[in-house]
């Protein structure tokens, strides 16, 4: 036999997590990620110790059918794409097939989900990559993921955890991304009994920005739009009175995924020009629809990195439409009255 073998599944996935749960918010990113995708429509989140003991997120999405429930936990599984070609034209925010089985690799992990009405499901229960229990369980039509323990068989990994503090911070930030991102669904969070987060989930976002940041705060923001033949835009920009010292109130979401980019907040700064102090940073939530094709998210694993392929025309589009919602409050130097 020759020196090179081919890794066996559970120290691959071992290997993958590594990568895709970072931390505990990077679980409770996917589990909500996948409580979005199956059509949910409340998404409850509860978190223990900053989550190194409990992550919960339960969902009224389709559920897993009862005979596909071991397969959602192998490797490079997934029901969202099916060919090269749907790998250009995402519409769900997973598509890896990597997440359960990572989680699943590094943690203890429970699945109750059914994609029936009759309230009979599945419970799929997996310690470190080891099936425990595959069995008939009572369950009302979604899913109920609970992830015990994380890392307890990374011991380097769990010795490298901030504290509770900083851990719950991450996980906080990261629901109520997903929250301003889903007006539409009604969330919840909860850490160690005291809730963090409710969203009644109406639709409106002025209502979701108002539980993440306060009533006050959600009455003084501008509304932008923006029309053009690849985009669209909607959201809603603070006055320049009211700034914050860091970038954290920037929210921008494309195709319904939360993400970080360098171009659009630039095009956001840009469009403020000089109408902001020195270091000081605007309150901001931005949707941008455009076709999936126009957009690559298979840069990262975390698919928070996204390209653009027109980048300069976007981000030109952006600070059009975000310089008008300004309006008057921009001064823009015209040539000098005679
Ligand atoms: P991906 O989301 O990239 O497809 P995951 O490992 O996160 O990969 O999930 C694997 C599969 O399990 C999904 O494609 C989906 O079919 C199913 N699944 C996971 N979570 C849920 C959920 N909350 N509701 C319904 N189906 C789910
Ligand atoms: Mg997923």
């Amino acid at each position: 036999m020759g020196k090179i073998q081919v890794l066996d599944e559970q120290l691959a996935n071992q290997i993958a997590a590594g990568e895709v749960v970072e931390r505990p918010s990077s679980v409770v990113k996917e589990l909500v990620e996948n409580a979005i995708d199956a059509g949910s429509s409340t998404i409850d989140v509860v978190i223990e110790e900053g989550g190194l003991t409990l992550i919960r997120v339960t969902d009224n999405g389709q559920g897993i059918d009862a005979e596909d429930i071991g397969t959602a936990f192998f490797r490079h599984a997934t029901s969202k794409i099916a060919s090269s070609k749907d790998l250009f034209r995402i519409a769900s925010l997973g598509f890896r097939g990597e997440a359960l089985p990572s989680i699943a690799a590094v943690a203890r992990v429970e699945c109750v989900s059914s994609s029936e009405t009759t309230g009979l499901g599945r419970r799929y229960v997996i310690e470190g990559g080891v099936v425990k229990k595959d069995e008939e369980a009572n369950a009302p039509q979604g899913t109920d993921v609970s992830v015990r323990d994380l890392f307890f068989n990374t011991p380097a990994r769990l010795k490298y955890m901030k504290t509770i503090q900083t851990e719950i911070g991450h996980i906080a930030d990261y629901v109520n991304r997903l929250a301003l991102a889903h007006p539409g669904i009604a969330f919840t969070l909860r850490h160690n009994n005291s809730q963090l987060l409710r969203t009644i989930g109406n639709g409106d976002r002025v209502q979701a920005f108002a539980a993440i940041y306060g009533t006050s705060a959600a009455k003084a923001m501008l509304p932008v739009e923006g029309e053009h033949p690849d985009y669209d835009l909607s959201g809603y920009i603070s006055k320049p009175e009211q700034t914050r010292a860091n970038r954290n109130g920037i929210t921008v979401v494309v195709n319904g995924r939360y993400i970080r980019s360098f171009v659009i907040n630039q095009a956001i700064m840009q469009a403020y020009h000089t109408l902001l102090p020195i270091n000081r940073y605007p309150l901001v939530v931005l949707e941008l629809g455009m076709h999936p094709s126009l957009l690559d998210v298979n840069v990262h694993p975390s698919k928070m990195e996204v390209r653009f392929s027109k980048e300069a025309e976007l981000r030109e589009f952006v600070e059009q439409s975000l310089a008008k919602a300004l309006g008057k409050q921009r001064h823009i130097p015209g040539p000098a009255a005679s």
